[in-house]
């Protein structure tokens, strides 16, 4: 509690001691490492270093790290636990969902604007009204899910439409890993952000505002959702998605060969779990 770093909460904005808080929330990284035949955790942001922990950072005061796990816990406890271990069919969410939906997608916002607007200077004035359009809701507990509209998919069915190859580690991927960045195209006329919680997905819009398509799975101020959704390969986010499999596989590659030993030889030494990983 000592080491604590003093300064600027990113969210209150207030002068304080910092926690070092997870991006990715930890109920999502403690069920990894407990279901996992390694401990290690392959997350996309950096999916070249080999991590006991994600990535942590000193990025909010303690009454906000509060405030926002508060959220956490209900979408683990109400969603992520049962869709995971007790075939959950449909959730009936309040106020909640939507918070946690913004705050997660506000903690990516932070965690990658230097790194994408280098990449994508056009659209930093985007990213900079989004924030603080994010952050201003979250302080307030008052989520708008109209301006900006949120979807929650679960990567429980995928279906190979257009019969192409896909990567070899591609389910591996959908189901185990952590992801998360913000997603544009190359003309930097779109803005979305995209975080993969093991299977399931928080996609929220930023421009256009809004996908057609994945209306069924938006998150309103209250509702009910199926928690069983179908995601080709030849929708938008499942194409997404395979690109996104093969960029976090290629770094994987580009690791040096004691990284992949230790790895493997972890994996050799719990077989029986890693087969579990195999499954589908
Ligand atoms: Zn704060």
């Amino acid at each position: 509690m000592n080491n604590r770093t003093i300064g600027i909460c990113k969210l209150c904005k207030k002068n304080k001691k910092l926690c070092n808080s997870h991006i990715i929330p930890k109920f999502t990284i403690n069920y990894l490492k407990r279901t996992s035949a390694t401990p290690y955790l392959r997350y996309g942001l950096t999916p070249n270093i080999r991590r006991q922990d994600a990535i942590k950072i000193p990025l909010l005061c303690e009454d906000c790290e509060e405030m926002l796990s508060k959220w956490e816990d209900k979408f683990s406890k109400e969603i992520f636990v049962p869709f995971k271990e007790k075939n959950l069919s449909q959730i009936k969410y309040k106020k909640w969902l939507p918070l946690f939906a913004i705050s997660l997608s506000w903690k990516i916002l932070i965690e990658d604007f230097e790194k994408f607007q280098k990449e994508y200077p056009s659209l930093k004035k985007d990213i900079i009204i989004v924030e603080n359009s994010w952050r201003k809701m979250i302080l307030e507990q008052k989520p708008d899910t109209e301006k900006y509209e949120h979807y929650l998919i679960f990567l429980n069915k995928f279906q190979n439409n257009k019969n192409i190859l896909l990567p070899p580690k591609l389910y591996r991927y959908l189901l185990r890993s952590c992801d998360g960045c913000i997603v544009s195209n190359e003309k930097q006329t779109k803005l979305h952000c995209y975080t993969k919680l093991s299977n399931i997905i928080i996609w929220s819009c930023i421009k256009p505002p809004n996908i057609k398509e994945y209306r069924k799975v938006r998150i309103k101020l209250q509702g009910t959702i199926k928690a069983s959704q179908i995601i080709k390969n030849d929708a938008k986010i499942g194409e997404f998605l395979i690109r996104r499999a093969e960029y976090v596989t290629n770094l994987y590659n580009k690791m040096s060969t004691k990284q992949k030993d230790k790895i493997k030889n972890l994996m050799f030494k719990n077989p029986q779990k890693n087969n579990q990983i195999r499954n589908i």
